[in-house]
């Protein structure tokens, strides 16, 4: 029924570990992605019955899958840890989707793993919804992401803080290898397992470097350039990952792990919603500092294929390293640019783009509104009140607004760069307590919505909203 074509489980034995996934009790299908389905070729009529759900809860291993858990190790918060792995996700196996792209098909709380430590392998409902919502989000707003193909109820409840209901998600991925992959094989000063997941890495997702005179600095080359490209589009919605640990940052330049993430309400710079970030590490402004770290970290695993001349490959991969800076910088401005509808490429883009954000954290602006009431008002759909209004103190906008004005704006790039709809957070959450006593439609409702977060959509008017005082989400979980 799937056609698996699988390359990670051909790697080294240390690599993995083959395992299955647990029986549960009464699974129940709550969401289905068939656009994802159908992109991947598989047919959705089987996906929707009994042996197809039982494949999405992990009841049964279809034909082809080769069941596993990838091992990995990472830096928590900037403190090493030698042996993660997949605690409570399992690879059921890669297939090639219909424009032939190789995509992994993971359980995430499938049950235990020889990589589980303490913890019981599977996944409570709130954080299965969670990441559907978002990562699903993330996609249509442009990120790249892993995708959710489908959550599944268990009929189980997994022991957290409290009891609560089980779920499973099936997560797609272009790979799930991680800087803190490389970390692991690093750790164990084992140059031939770098050596072979660099050349997996490679063919997968940087093909070209294969053949280029230095494969594996050019390999560097382009995760560096994938992640610095990304985490200026995250900072460009507000999104704030909150836990960019190693282990948590894919080579392949997706967004991966939605634990505690948010969306940027108000808008702050210093934004931490993470109950454990209390430093403040994984903050909104902090983003591409860390992510820079951790390509640091990268580079310093695959030094030995570099050159076997040390301070040679130390300085390649310093200038590697480097030039995240501008590469990161040039995608936050440009991307900016098209946010605030500047299409004359002004000098002075910068140094007004400070200003504006200035001003939007002095006013307690909430972000996502002030991009959208901005193209609004470009489009001359809005009045300048409503806009006004956003802010703590009306006058205080009134000459942004003129010089803004100034320039020669592009409202159709604002359109396209400005999204009417993000998730906010209180509707996350909202959809998850509604979803926990049994209903599933603000989920559902909310899920939808997004498909198509840069359309004006009237009967979605009401997820545009910012919260209010008591709706406002402050902090958020891992929830593991
Ligand atoms: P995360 O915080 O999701 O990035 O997970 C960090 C590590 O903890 C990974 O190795 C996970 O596999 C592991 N982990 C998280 N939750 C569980 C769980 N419920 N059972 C077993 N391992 C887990
Ligand atoms: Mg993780």
């Amino acid at each position: 029924m799937i056609p698996f074509d699988n390359t990670y489980a051909r790697l080294p034995d240390h690599f993995h570990s083959f395992v299955a996934p647990a029986h549960v009790p009464n699974p129940k299908l709550i969401r289905l992605n068939k656009a994802l389905a159908e992109d991947l070729g598989l047919d959705l009529v089987w996906l929707k019955s009994p042996s197809g759900l039982a494949m999405l809860a992990g009841n049964t291993l279809p034909k082809g899958a080769e069941a596993l858990a990838q091992a990995y190790g990472g830096h928590q918060f900037g403190g090493w840890v030698p042996q993660l792995g997949d605690g409570r996700a399992i690879l059921l196996g890669e297939i090639l989707n219909l424009s032939d792209q190789r995509r992994d098909i993971q359980l995430k709380g499938a049950g235990r793993t020889p990589f589980s430590r303490g913890g019981d392998g599977k996944a409570a409902l709130g954080p299965v919804l969670r990441e559907y919502i978002l990562s699903e989000a993330m996609h249509a707003l442009g990120v790249p992401t892993t995708r959710a193909w489908a959550a599944v109820s268990t009929g189980e409840t997994v022991r957290r803080e409290e009891l609560l209901p089980g779920a499973i998600l099936t997560r797609v991925a272009a790979s799930h290898i991680r800087v803190g992959t490389f970390q692991y094989f690093y750790a164990q000063n084992d140059v031939s397992a770098l050596k072979t997941l660099a050349d997996h890495a490679i063919a997968r997702h940087y093909p070209i470097a294969a053949n280029t005179e230095m494969p594996y600095v050019t390999f560097l080359e382009g995760v560096v350039a994938a992640q610095a490209k990304l985490i200026a589009q995250w900072m460009h919605l507000g999104f704030i990952h909150g836990v960019m640990n190693t282990d948590n940052m894919t080579v392949s330049g997706e967004t991966i792990d939605y634990g505690p993430c948010a969306f940027i309400d108000t808008f702050s710079t210093d934004k931490v919603f993470s109950s454990i970030d209390r430093q403040g590490r994984y903050a909104w402004g902090n983003q591409a500092v860390i992510g820079q770290w951790n390509l640091l970290r990268l580079a310093e695993a695959i030094l030995p294929l570099f050159s076997p001349d040390l301070e040679k490959a130390r300085s390649l991969a310093e200038g590697v390293i480097e030039k995240f800076t501008s590469i990161f910088r040039e995608h936050y401005l440009s991307g900016y640019q098209r946010k605030l509808g500047l299409s004359d490429q002004s000098h002075d883009g910068e140094a007004f783009l400070k200003r504006t954000l200035g001003l939007l954290e002095e006013q307690s602006v909430d972000y996502t509104l002030f991009f959208r009431h901005l193209t609004k008002l470009a489009s001359g759909d809005d009045d300048p009140e409503a806009f006004k209004s956003l802010f703590k103190e009306a006058i205080a906008c009134q000459a942004w607004l003129e010089d803004w004005r100034e320039h020669k704006i592009d409202v159709d790039i604002m359109r396209t760069s400005n999204p009417v709809l993000i998730p906010r957070n209180h509707r996350v959450e909202e959809a998850i307590r509604f979803a926990q006593d049994g209903d599933y439609a603000p989920f559902h409702r909310l899920v939808d919505a997004l498909e198509r977060p840069f359309d004006d959509r009237p009967e979605f008017e009401d997820l545009e909203a910012a919260p209010t005082p008591a709706e406002e989400v402050r902090a958020t979980f891992c929830g593991t």
